[in-house]
């Protein structure tokens, strides 16, 4: 989940707009990839349970 906006990456769905497949784990996301909503960077995101 980004910290800043609250955007959610859901790793069933992906980010098919971003070039991120589904099914995709986080893990794997590039590191240079950036919140679709805000443009915040991998690191400003944090694990969260749904
Ligand atoms: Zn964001």
């Amino acid at each position: 989940m980004c910290l800043i906006c609250g955007w959610i990456y859901d790793e069933a769905t992906g980010a098919p707009e971003e070039g991120i497949a589904p099914g995709t784990p986080w893990e794997q996301v590039p590191m240079n990839w950036t919140c679709p909503e805000c443009g915040a960077r991998k690191e400003d995101f944090e694990m969260v349970q749904l």
